[in-house]
């Protein structure tokens, strides 16, 4: 079989099956080989059983070139994943003596003798290559067959996973794919806030032809929709570069206003760059979200430099106690409208003595809600200076999406401001689909 792209991974353990544990390691391997140009085809996930351990490493090798398997390599009796692989290649098990002498000098170091049964650890299917572990007792393990298909097997302990995927199994599937297929998958991501997905698609629409071999895949989060630019190795590795970034200029001259960042770049820090280039402070009153907004801005390292001082005035004395709110404008308009949103976004800028500032207050449920303020209903504010931009957004979903969804919208609200200091009020009721 030749050497692809291609890799499947088969996550083992009855723990993940039943929901005990979340399956932390597929996700970490699919997001660190994507970073590194491979392609996760399938993940598939089977408890501790000998079987069906065969039947998924058998399927995935008919498909890929190779599979990776996280879990089963410990010393107890439910752990199969060694012995079955090594059947499946034909390998039979040997003491490395090199692995034993270690495993009991890992022991002997913690004053305790090394039971008899984790012998096993040292044992090795033959011909396979051994992965370094410093972080634990099961090592890695590379089988490869008479036609080239790889099967490499991890523990399951999350630290160790990674340890062992970032320093040992990608620098070796690099190596392996080196001078056997085309060009890597490189890909580039563009993050945008405030915009559906459904517009984005539509704004793009054009533009997908025109970039062709390259693909856009859009990333829908709570935050925004991500677009990933991908050069899936059919282009010569030199034109990669040059043919992404038209790609991503494109993209940028139909949704320039949305477009936050690239990467992993997240909207606060953004935000925090921009104060900072400026010498501005900012402060932050939340209701609904309870201190999202100031989590998400303290989240990035330096941010002293630019926030203070935020609070969270959940009880409407509070709105009056801490941010000079009227209990008037309260009594008249409700505590989730658009004065008492503004009164709190001049009271927390005047208090803090900041030149920005983020205010929200709203229902995120399940109760609260009204057939003129249902749940979802959440009154933003942005201020710079003495100006302020207020927006009415009413936010899908549970509890928990809507005090994110309300914080980076809130976020939002700022950036634009701050991009485009424009001294005009807005009140958009608008419902995301
Ligand atoms: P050990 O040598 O420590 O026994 P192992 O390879 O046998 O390692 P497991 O026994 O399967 O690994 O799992 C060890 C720990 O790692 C358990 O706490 C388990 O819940 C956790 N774990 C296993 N697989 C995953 C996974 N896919 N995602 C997150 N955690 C996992």
């Amino acid at each position: 079989m030749k050497f692809d792209h291609n890799v499947e991974i088969i996550t083992i353990g009855d723990e993940l099956l039943l929901g005990q544990t979340i399956d932390t390691n597929a996700a970490f391997l699919s997001r660190e080989l994507a970073n590194a140009g491979f392609r996760v085809t399938r993940r598939t996930t089977v408890g501790d059983n000998a079987e069906n351990i065969a039947d998924a490493v058998q399927d995935a090798l008919s498909c890929s070139s190779v599979v990776i398997c996280t879990g089963g390599l410990g010393p107890t009796q439910d752990d199969f994943t060694k012995p079955v692989v090594a059947e499946l290649f034909d390998a039979p098990l040997e003491v490395d003596t090199r692995l034993l002498d270690a495993l009991r000098e890992r022991y002997r170091l913690r004053g305790i003798a090394m039971p008899e049964r984790n012998i096993c650890q040292a044992e090795v299917p033959r011909g396979a290559l051994v992965l370094p572990n410093p972080r634990g007792t099961a090592c890695g393990l590379v089988l490869r067959d008479a036609d080239g298909r790889i099967c490499i097997l991890l523990p399951g302990v999350p630290h160790e996973l990674r340890g062992l995927a970032l320093e040992e199994v990608i620098p070796f599937l690099r190596r392996a794919r080196a001078g056997t297929v085309g060009g890597a998958i490189r890909f580039r991501t563009i993050r945008t806030t405030g915009i559906a997905e459904s517009a984005v698609a539509e704004k793009i629409d054009s533009i997908l032809p025109r970039i062709r071999p390259l693909t856009v895949a859009f990333l829908p989060q709570f935050a925004g929709s991500d677009l990933r630019i991908t050069s899936w190795g059919e282009l010569p590795e030199a034109e990669v570069d040059a043919a992404l970034s038209d790609a991503e200029q494109q993209i940028r001259s139909v949704l320039q206003s949305h477009i936050y960042g690239t990467g992993s770049d997240d909207l606060a820090a953004v935000i925090g760059a921009l104060l900072r280039e400026r010498g501005l402070t900012i402060t932050t009153a939340e209701s609904c979200t309870g201190g999202l907004i100031a989590k998400r801005i303290t989240d990035h390292a330096g941010s002293s430099d630019y926030f203070g001082t935020g609070v969270v005035t959940y009880a409407n004395e509070a709105k009056q106690r801490l941010l000079d709110v009227s209990p008037q404008t309260m009594a008249e308009h409700g505590a989730v409208s658009e004065p008492t949103v503004r009164e709190m976004i001049r009271g927390a800028q005047r208090r803090a003595d900041a030149a920005a500032a983020i205010a929200v207050t709203g229902i995120a449920g399940p109760g609260g809600g009204s057939s003129d303020k249902p749940v979802g209903t959440v009154w933003l504010a942005a201020a710079l200076h003495d100006q302020v931009l207020t927006r009415k957004i009413v936010f899908p979903g549970d509890r928990e999406e809507i005090r994110e969804r309300a914080a980076q919208a809130a976020l939002a609200l700022l950036w634009k401001l701050l991009k485009d200091p424009v001294p005009t009020q807005v009140q958009v009721a608008a419902r995301i689909a």
